[in-house]
């Protein structure tokens, strides 16, 4: 018994090791990220009960020339640690925003916008609001097609001072959503006060809509809480038809997820007319 205990915990710090070495190397790999231009945006279509795309979702994608493809499942918290994320942000933001105004050019997909995932931190220096405005002035972007995937980590910021800042962004034409709902801590009387526009049903749910499941229950009172609210209420993760009739049938407006698209860093893929 001795014997394997020893054998564990030298296992166990082997593997500790090994992952705040990697952890490490994350940390600072991605300080250069964004001048070594490893970064792309990779895009989601979001769709209606027609299966019309409505927008899409950016999503950050980071190819490292030593460490590969690094999942944002993993760098996010660690750029989230080290502050990264606020250079980080900032470059999805000028990208995504870039893309809006290009299209719009381009008149195609010009009339769709993009939801851009903010996290919590970029909140909390104060200055995001005048951010957002200098990159939608340089970018030419029009406002009202740029949409703030939030998360509910927001309530454990100043709340007064979030919502300060939330109402001068939708001033500017943006809107919010709540992403990941039910999954966190969020407190449904500070829920309230934020100035939402959607609510995002989180594909946990989406993927256990068995009849009489935990799920369904849950997706079921998201959805309602989000239409009782008047807020526009889209799902993740759908998969298959049977997802997408389900959340249709429980009054969910609009869908995201392989059935209709996977996320692609090539826009070629989302041409008008191709099936979308
Ligand atoms: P999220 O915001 O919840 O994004 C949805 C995730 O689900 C994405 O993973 C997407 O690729 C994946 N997904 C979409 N449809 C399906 C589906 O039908 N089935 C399955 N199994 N998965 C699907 P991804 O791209 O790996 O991003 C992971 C998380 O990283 C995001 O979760 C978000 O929290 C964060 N993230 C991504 N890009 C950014 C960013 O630009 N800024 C910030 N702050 N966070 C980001
Ligand atoms: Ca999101
Ligand atoms: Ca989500
Ligand atoms: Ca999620």
């Amino acid at each position: 018994a001795k014997r394997s205990n020893t054998i564990d915990i030298s296992f166990f710090d082997q593997q500790m090791e090994s992952s705040v070495k990697k952890h490490l190397e994350i940390s600072q790999a991605l300080n250069h990220a964004v001048e070594n231009n490893e970064l792309a945006l990779a895009l989601q279509p979001q769709v209606n009960a027609q299966g019309e795309t409505v927008s899409f979702e950016a999503l950050l994608r980071w190819q490292h020339p030593e460490l590969g493809a690094v999942s944002p499942n993993d760098f996010i918290p660690i750029a989230e640690a080290t502050e990264s994320i606020i250079s980080i942000g900032d470059w999805v933001l000028e990208k995504s925003c870039q893309m809006l105004a290009h299209w719009n050019e381009e008149k195609a997909f010009e009339h769709l916008g993009i939801s851009v995932n903010v996290s919590s931190l970029q909140f909390r220096r104060g200055d995001f609001v005048e951010r957002v405005k200098n990159i939608l002035n340089s970018s030419g972007a029009t406002p009202s097609k740029l949409r703030f995937e939030l998360t509910e980590s927001l309530l454990a910021e100043d709340i007064d001072d979030v919502v300060e800042q939330m109402e001068s962004l939708r001033k500017l034409g943006v809107s919010f959503s709540l992403d990941d709902f039910g999954t966190g801590y969020a407190s449904l009387a500070y829920l309230t006060r934020l100035p939402l526009n959607e609510l995002k049903v989180d594909r946990a749910f989406v993927n256990d809509l068995g009849r009489h499941s935990k799920g369904a229950l849950l997706a079921e009172t998201i959805i309602s809480l989000g239409r009782s609210m008047n807020l526009t209420v889209i799902a993740e993760g759908v998969e298959t038809e049977q997802q997408f009739k389900r959340l249709q049938n429980m009054g969910c407006q609009h869908f995201q997820g392989y059935l209709f698209g996977k996320p692609s860093t090539n826009v070629k893929d989302y041409l008008p007319g191709k099936s979308l």
